[in-house]
């Protein structure tokens, strides 16, 4: 029932339902044969990006990664003639948008198209639609809905495709349990209303935010000047619930700010109906060196939010309170050096 539902919702022939989103990953890796190239945005889940490396480095595959919206880097990566072109859109944690329907028709009609559609949902966007062969979802978050379940899925376009996945499913045995499946198909019944609900209050969050002096920059694909903005309006029906953010704290302001939120438990994850904030630096991407994390534009000044369903009324009070103790603590701070 969760496949076929998973299926209509994306549009596709079939879905394959498993234990995990990295399961889902993993499933879509078994298409390929040693030497064939996966091609892999730079920006990647973290997840997804161990799994390609460690796999290409005892040769199952070869991998290159590329910033997908330099249309230069991305053509010299086709040229070399992939097998898989992966997909993700918006990012993490920055929300960065690529066209999916641009880089799909450039890869053409010889490589299968896979796009990672966890950050958003098929009620906002359909990357079936878009030209993509396979869509994966970590049903572990807007799916389910209630961070009480661990799943993913795999749609595919074509019966063809979908009796491939299929059947490797069977082979190595990474579907989901029964009971996860019942659950995953009781959050789905409200996937509707909590999407319009997160949505209307990230964009609330987003805006305040924006305005706020202590906040440096806001990443949000709501906002007119997120560099994606554009590309998202034509692609997505809504522009989803995460969201990061740079203030201009010391580390020790920051650890205080995040203490002081009573509503945005420190945690990773997302995409659940509670709200949850995370230090991307030290946690989500903590695997990464410096050097990476420079390169993804991922600093220890950034926030990221996933925004849940609770009153927005409760959520923009707790952030004011927030802002509002460690703004008194740095005046207080200030004033004590001033005075010697
Ligand atoms: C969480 C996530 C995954 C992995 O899903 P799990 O269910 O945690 O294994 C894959 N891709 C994206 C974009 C994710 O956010």
């Amino acid at each position: 029932m969760l496949a076929d539902c998973l299926a209509e919702l994306e549009g596709g022939a079939g879905a394959v339902v498993t234990s995990s989103g990295m399961s889902a990953v993993h499933l879509v890796t078994q298409l390929l044969e040693p030497g064939d190239l996966v091609v892999v945005p730079h920006d990647c889940y973290g997840g997804t990006y161990r799994l390609f490396t460690s796999l290409a480095k005892k040769g199952g595959c070869r991998v290159t990664f590329v910033d997908q919206g330099n249309d230069e880097a991305y053509q010299k990566a086709l040229a070399e003639k992939p097998k898989i072109v992966w997909i993700e859109t918006p990012s993490n944690p920055l929300l960065r948008i690529v066209d999916v329907e641009k880089l799909c028709t450039q890869a053409g009609d010889t490589v299968i198209k896979v796009v990672d559609n966890t950050f958003l949902s098929p009620i906002q966007q359909k990357p079936l639609e878009l030209g993509a062969d396979l869509v994966i979802h970590s049903t572990t978050k807007y799916i389910n809905g209630h961070s009480d379940v661990v799943g993913g899925a795999v749609v595919a376009k074509t019966e063809d495709l979908f009796e491939q996945v299929a059947w490797w499913a069977n082979c190595i045995g990474i579907t989901a349990s029964p009971f996860d499946s019942f659950i995953t198909t009781r959050g789905i019944r409200t996937l509707g209303i909590r999407i319009k609900k997160h949505e209307e209050n990230a964009q609330a969050i987003a805006e305040f935010l924006d305005k706020h002096s202590l906040v440096d920059n806001v990443y949000y694909p709501g906002l007119e000047h997120h560099p994606g903005h554009l590309i998202a309006r034509k692609q997505q029906k809504g522009f989803g619930a995460m969201l990061s953010f740079t203030t201009s704290f010391d580390q020790e302001t920051l650890a205080q700010f995040i203490k002081e939120l009573k509503l945005f438990p420190l945690a990773e994850s997302l995409g659940g109906v509670e709200s949850l904030i995370c230090h991307p630096s030290t946690m989500t991407h903590a695997a990464m060196d410096e050097a990476a994390q420079v390169e993804a534009g991922i600093t220890p000044r950034l926030l990221r939010v996933s925004v849940g369903i609770e009153e927005l009324d409760d959520l923009l009070s707790d952030l004011t309170q927030a802002f509002e103790k460690v703004s008194l603590n740095t005046t207080a701070v200030n004033k004590e050096v001033s005075n010697g």
